[in-house]
């Protein structure tokens, strides 16, 4: 047996030079499984020996506990905005001024792309990292720590050796890649919500969140561009600060380039407009910085920004091409969305054919006809968008465009409900075709397996009209269609199987009902408890769950006793799938049941939402705050005034282990099975 400590010292130092070889280097020398079996025997062996995790170990990225807010901290140094300019003109202006205050002597200058992130500080002690904070308004920003520590490319610890008392803030910026930003809205289209408008907010958003998890998730990376306050003293050439920042395992911005003089940084500028595109992160402009800190110096600031420092921006990228035709996409609540089928044409690296016109009204308001010529945009460089036509090139057998009387895919007359027109065909298959895939994606009933492309071949060849007939697959059935191996379809059928034990709450919002989310679906499935009790459901009994108007009641109300909606549930139910939940009103059985509890500090084993769901799948009560109604308090580690509160009052106080007791056994990930 090998000494745990050094094979954790071990795993941890192979883990932090593969993150600097992958985030630094871009030359990353093993797998990605190789790297995840690296962290997971980390993991384990953490787990087995507590007492050796430190707060930079690699597993610390996972996401601690979540935070309440956001503390808010001040700059050592402020983090000033940068002028900025879609002007070459400007730029040797701004060189013009920078020469006068020199003495005219010509200062080199360095060229970094201007990545569009959040721009934040990175606060480094003796060589660990103490905090992360936001710009805010250039002197105070929010202490974001937690949540930059999820981010693979920031160090916890810069490498090599750093005196105790060595101060180093890094600026720079934290940015969503175009591939991760992609896929979270692959994913979000797929459940029905509405896409990230850009990487930018995505970023923002994520940083945002009080659950270092989600961030962890997320996927953020992360460029050096700066520095704030450090000691002792940096080199006075900024280019040498770059690669200091590589010495210490930091990646800096990719593309940074020198310039002897103002000819050259044009050049530059020019030069990287044609690489910007084909970049797997957004950038939308060239910094130019002079390089001597020295001269910095002398040319100090205004009141806004700093005299060294200006921001080329490239203007967002215009395209014309010519609008072909206009199809409608059916949605699974039967709304036809109108496509633009265009000529392809490349808008800022990639080759766009169709985009989104949303409605009738967008049409309307673009006074769009088929045989336009469309200018296209990327909103955020991403999402492409139609922003207007040109009318002088509005060719004389141009096209109106009007709303299809039938629906493309059933040919059954639709409804307009302005601005929308529906397919009101329950038995339309390209509906059936989003309700299965809904049914089936992560967050209903999580059949990982049955992807997009299968959904569609399965209801084509007609083996599943609804949402029963999934679980009717047999073996048989996969192989006959099209590029099934044997091997792939048992692993569908294992994903189905799988899918039998989900909650009822699950199953309800998996049942595509109007305005019924996961939120709501949980509310229905603890009051309720089964879909029978549902489907008995008056309106007014509906409408008096908390949380549940009288348009959603009436939506629920509607769909379970619609023909469609009735069909739906009994062939479920047929096939055996009946999920119920006890109600806590009715049981005096479950473990908390009439009990309200409050949890409080941090967790070894269940995050906040976790527990608090097991709480309420236990009967009982998950509450923000003491009060002498507690029925008791679930203390973790650095408890603060709630369990203060607790004592004063005199409400019980029980730690992790004994909830776990009481628990019984039931985990965060089986309580959806408890009943
Ligand atoms: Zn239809």
């Amino acid at each position: 047996m090998t000494d745990p400590a050094k094979r954790i010292a071990t795993l941890r130092e192979e883990i932090q030079k593969h993150d600097r070889l992958y985030y630094v280097e871009a030359s990353p020398i093993i797998s990605d499984q190789e790297y995840d079996r690296l962290m997971q025997e980390l993991i384990d062996l953490e787990k087995a020996h507590p007492e050796l995790v430190t707060p930079d170990s690699p597993t610390q990225r996972v996401g601690g506990a979540p935070i309440k807010g956001f503390r808010t901290v001040e700059h050592a140094v402020p983090m000033m905005s940068i002028d900025n300019t879609y002007d070459e003109g400007a730029v040797r202006d701004f060189d013009r001024r920078v020469r006068e205050v020199l003495g005219n002597k010509h200062p080199e200058y360095v060229l970094e792309p201007k990545i569009d992130g959040i721009a934040v500080s990175l606060r480094y002690e003796g060589g660990e990292l103490v905090l992360a904070a936001t710009r805010g308004d250039g002197r105070r920003g929010d202490d974001i720590t937690e949540n930059a520590k999820t981010i693979r490319s920031i160090p916890l610890k810069l490498r090599g050796e750093l005196s105790a008392g060595s101060v180093v803030e890094i600026r720079g910026e934290i940015f969503m890649p175009n591939a991760v930003f992609a896929h979270i809205n692959q994913e979000l289209v797929a459940r029905g919500e509405e896409p990230l408008k850009n990487p930018r907010n995505a970023t923002a958003g994520t940083l945002k969140q009080l659950d270092p998890k989600v961030t962890a998730s997320r996927k953020l990376a992360f460029f050096a561009h700066g520095l704030g306050e450090v000691s002792p003293e940096p080199p006075d050439d900024y280019w040498q600060w770059l690669e200091q920042l590589r010495k210490w395992g930091v990646p800096s911005t990719p593309h940074a380039m020198l310039a002897k003089n103002i000819d050259e940084v044009i050049a530059a500028i020019e030069k990287f407009a044609r690489v910007r595109p084909t970049l797997p992160f957004l950038t939308d402009g060239m910094v130019v910085k002079v390089r001597s800190l020295a001269q910095r110096e002398r040319l100090g600031t205004t009141s806004k920004s700093p005299r060294w420092v200006i921001a080329f921006k490239y203007p967002a990228e215009q395209v014309p091409t010519i609008l072909r035709d206009v199809t409608w996409q059916v949605g699974k609540g039967g709304t036809l969305t109108p496509v633009a089928e265009l000529e392809p044409v490349l808008v800022a690296g990639t080759t766009v054919k169709r985009a989104s016109l949303h409605n009738i009204e967008q049409i309307q308001r673009l006074d769009i006809h088929i045989g336009d010529t469309v200018i296209l945009e990327k909103a955020g460089e991403v999402i492409p968008y139609i922003v207007r036509v040109v009318p002088e090139s509005r060719p004389a057998d141009a096209v109106a465009i009007t709303p299809p009387e039938k629906c493309p895919s059933c040919q059954q007359q639709v409804e307009f409900e302005s601005p929308f027109v529906r397919c009101i065909n329950p038995e339309c298959p390209a509906q059936l075709k989003e309700r299965i895939r809904w049914f089936c994606s992560r967050n209903q009933m999580n059949i990982e397996r049955l992807g997009e492309s299968l959904v569609d071949q399965l209801v084509d060849a007609g083996l599943v009209k609804t949402f029963a007939d999934i679980f009717r697959l047999k073996l048989e059935d996969l192989l006959s269609l099209e590029r099934m191996a044997t091997k792939s379809a048992s692993n569908v059928l294992e994903s189905i199987q799988a899918a039998r034990s989900r909650p009822l709450d699950r199953l309800l919002a998996g049942l595509g009902i109007r305005h019924v989310g996961n939120t709501t679906a949980r509310d229905l499935a603890n009051h309720f408890g089964s879909l029978e009790a549902l489907q008995n459901a008056t309106i007014e009994q509906l409408d008096e769950v908390e949380g549940i108007d009288v348009v959603v009641a009436t939506a629920i109300h509607d769909f379970f006793r619609s023909p469609a909606g009735r069909h739906a549930v009994e062939e479920l139910r047929k096939v055996g799938i009946d999920p119920k939940v006890e109600i806590k009103a009715v049981s005096g059985n479950a473990p908390f049941a009439g009990q309200t509890i409050v949890v409080t500090g941090t967790l070894k084993s269940y995050s906040r939402t976790e527990i608090e769901e097991l709480i309420v799948r236990l009967g009982g009560k998950a509450s923000g705050s003491v009060s002498k109604k507690t029925s008791f308090v679930v203390a973790g580690e650095n408890a603060g005034s709630k369990l203060q509160k607790a004592t004063e009052l005199g409400v019980p106080v029980i730690d992790e282990e004994e909830f776990t007791r009481r628990v019984g056994g039931a985990s965060k990930q089986d309580s959806g099975s408890l009943f």
